[in-house]
This record gives structure tokens, C-alpha cells and sequence, in this order.
């Protein structure tokens, strides 16, 4: 047996965290044969095109490792991709790096920038990686919250969050996961501006950047003035091109960030898969139909799943980008994180109550909010619309769990 010296329990750090509860529904409903609304994810194929490219490479490679940093022709598509979208060139030799999935990239840009001590600022309500990442990183998260009427935060608030001693970066996921807030330009200006006061970094997530529903529109805060060589851009190709399982995802900064992210990612995964990033320069070349049929395809999905809801006669927060829906579950009778039952706060027995007597999936509210929230629920509508369609009719069996 190894003589392993003991590890300092996670209990023992500021804050700690437990696994993804996101990842465990999703084997919650695997196990009860639930449609899976709660991981975000398609069940629909990826483009036809891509798909194809793949077969072409089976059979003659690359098969071996990618240089660590992402294969030369994957950094050049991406550089003329973003460029396209966003205006900025990023060098695709200095100022870019390929890494398992967003939550790679994530975790490799914030222990570029994090020492043990630091803090970080995160919005509440936030995806669940952020302060897992953060505390990986011996960091501390310092959370501002999102007004639960109208998404807005307080720039007070946010200042004074930005303001403490040790703080190093503020997370931004942009369009927000779960909220589906869409950050206007002059909200992103107010962050901007107080990054550059307080001379932080923005560590964004950005995987949502292609859906987003009119009238809101995507700004990469890395545009704004003073921002390209703070902000560390995180995005992937699982939600734009429908390759969640992939796991290709990339950073972007400026030369002197990218040499830190570039030495944590060697050392984290070595990198990206050889053949998928091969195949995947076709989808980073695509033209602008494929973004508008993107958008368009989530815009129809939005409507058949929020017009179900809306005659199921839920109440729920209506998206701007990404494509989640929080539910308000007050009127089951769960009650409140005081009255609990055993060990579930009432949004944890709700979903899987309902995975196991409904049929449908949920990621509970509580595991994305700071505040002691307890009354809602996640779902996702990235489905085919069978699949769709078949939730619907399953969550009619909802006042079943009112108590
Ligand atoms: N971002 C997606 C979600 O929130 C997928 C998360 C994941 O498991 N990588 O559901």
C-alpha cells in the first residue's frame, strides 16, 4: 500500500462544496428513466457536416496528441471566427489555447490568476463550477446578487464587492446560466469600468455567446475599453455546434495571461482530443446561416417549451440566452429550508420526487444561489421536440406532488 501523507479535508478550507448536483441528476435520471431536463444538454445531432468530417478522420488521424496547446489549424479557424463575431484578433499562437471542455478552461484561467488566500467575485445566481473552481483554488468567493424581479445587481453592491483586499477576479457568465440573463452593454461598462478601477481580472463564460433570443444581443466585455488585456474569455464548442460530450473548449487573452493559462493547462490535461479538434475546424468555418438556424432552432424550442409551461399553468423566469427555465415551486406545500425533511432542502426532494414519480428531470434552485433559496427549479429545453412535447405531458402529473 502507498504511504500516502493524509489530505487536508475540504471541510477544513473556508467554504466547502460537495459533488455537482447538476451531474448527479443527471444519474438520478438515468437511474429512474426520467427525461433528462436538468444537465443541460441536446438530444438532438450535431450538424451534419461536422458528423461527417468525422468519419473522414477515423481512419486517417491524427490519432496521436495535438500540441499542448490546441492543433495549429483548430487556433486559426477559432482566431477568424472570433474575429468575425467580435471585432478582436486574438494571435492564434500567443493568445489562445484549446482544453477539455469550458470547465477546463474555467479551472485552468482561474488558478492562473488565484493564489491561495485570494477571493473571487461571483454573481448569485452562478453555475455551480464557479465556486467549486474557485475554492479548488484555495480562494474565497464573494458573492453579489441578482435582483430575483428583474436580474439587475446593485453597482453599489458589485463595488464594494470588487473593492475588498485579495479579491483578483470577478466571474462572468454571459448569457447567465441558470438565469438566462443577457448582460446589456452598459451593465458590462459598469463591471468594466470598476475591473479596471480595482485592477482585476474578468474571468467570463461566454458557451452561451450564439443563443440568445431577440432583442437581446451577445457583447463580449473584452471589447470595452481597458478590458482586452484583462478579461480571460472561456467559451466552448459544446453549446454552439451541439458537442457537449467533445469536450473542446478554449481560452482567449492577452499574451501575458495566456503564458500563465498556457502552463496550468500542460500540466492539467496536456490537452484537447487530436481528432475531434481536426474535425471540428469544419464547424468553426461555418458561415452565418448556421448561427442564424441556431438561433432560430432554440427561439422555436423556447416558445414550445415556455407556451407548455405557460398552459401547465406554472410560474417561471422567461430566458433571455442560454436555454434554461427556473420554476417557481412554492405552491407544491415542500415548505422551507426551516421545516426541511431529513436531509433534502425541499428543491432536492422535489426533483426527485419528480424524476421518480413525474418522469422529468430538474436541477433544484439551492445549488446555484448563495441565498438561501429553496423554491425553484432548473430545466432545460435543448431537446428535440418529441422529447419536449413528452415532458410536457409527463409534468402534467405535477399536482400529484402537492402536498
Ligand atoms: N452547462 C450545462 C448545465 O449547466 C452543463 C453542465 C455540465 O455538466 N458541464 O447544465
Amino acid at each position: 500500500m502507498l504511504n500516502l501523507p493524509a489530505m487536508k479535508p475540504l471541510s477544513q478550507r473556508t467554504e466547502t462544496f460537495t459533488d455537482s448536483v447538476i451531474r448527479r441528476m443527471t444519474r438520478i435520471a438515468n437511474a429512474c428513466g426520467a427525461i433528462n431536463l436538468s444537465q443541460g444538454f441536446p438530444d438532438f445531432d450535431p450538424p451534419e457536416a461536422l458528423t461527417r468530417r468525422l468519419t473522414e478522420i477515423a481512419p486517417v488521424g491524427p490519432h496521436q496528441y495535438a500540441i499542448t496547446f490546441g492543433a495549429q489549424n483548430f487556433r486559426e479557424a477559432l482566431s477568424d471566427k472570433q474575429f468575425h463575431f467580435s471585432g478582436l484578433r486574438y494571435d492564434p499562437q500567443k493568445e489562445i489555447v484549446i482544453t477539455c471542455g469550458s470547465t477546463e478552461a474555467m479551472m485552468a484561467s482561474m488558478m492562473s490568476v488565484c493564489n491561495p488566500g485570494d477571493k473571487v467575485v461571483l454573481f448569485s445566481p452562478f453555475y455551480e463550477n464557479y465556486s467549486a473552481d474557485t475554492i479548488l483554488c484555495g480562494a474565497t468567493p464573494v458573492y453579489v446578487p441578482l435582483s430575483p424581479v428583474d436580474l439587475s445587481f446593485d453597482a453599489d453592491v458589485l463595488e464594494s464587492a470588487m473593492k475588498q483586499p485579495g479579491v483578483k477576479a470577478l466571474v462572468l457568465c454571459n448569457p447567465a446560466n441558470p438565469s438566462g440573463k443577457v448582460f446589456t452593454r452598459e451593465e458590462l461598462s459598469v463591471i468594466a469600468s470598476l475591473a479596471v478601477k480595482y485592477d482585476l481580472y474578468v474571468i467570463t463564460d461566454e458557451v452561451y455567446e450564439h443563443i440568445i433570443y431577440a432583442p437581446h444581443r451577445h457583447t463580449y466585455i473584452s471589447t470595452l475599453p481597458g478590458m482586452f488585456e484583462r478579461t480571460i474569455e472561456c467559451s466552448s464548442l459544446s453549446k454552439t455546434y451541439s458537442v457537449t460530450g467533445w469536450r473542446l473548449g478554449y481560452v482567449l487573452a492577452a499574451e501575458p495571461i495566456m503564458d500563465r493559462v498556457k502552463k496550468v493547462h500542460d500540466f492539467l490535461t496536456v490537452g484537447a482530443a487530436a481528432p475531434l479538434m481536426e474535425a471540428a475546424v469544419t464547424a468553426l468555418r461555418f458561415d452565418d446561416s448556421y448561427y442564424a438556424g441556431l438561433q432560430a432552432h432554440y427561439t422555436h424550442m423556447r416558445q414550445l417549451f415556455t407556451d407548455g409551461l405557460r398552459n401547465l399553468g406554472l410560474r417561471f423566469s422567461e430566458p433571455q440566452g442560454a436555454y434554461f427555465v427556473l420554476i417557481d415551486i412554492s405552491e407544491f406545500g415542500y415548505g422551507s429550508r426551516s421545516s426541511r425533511d431529513g436531509d433534502k432542502l425541499p428543491d432536492e426532494r422535489f426533483c426527485i420526487d419528480m424524476a421518480q414519480k413525474v418522469g422529468v428531470a430538474a436541477v433544484p434552485g439551492s445549488s446555484f444561489f448563495r441565498e438561501p433559496v429553496d423554491h425553484l427549479v432548473r430545466l432545460h429545453f435543448a431537446k428535440r421536440d418529441e422529447t419536449l412535447y413528452e415532458a410536457l405531458s409527463r409534468l402534467e402529473n405535477l399536482k400529484k406532488l402537492k402536498r
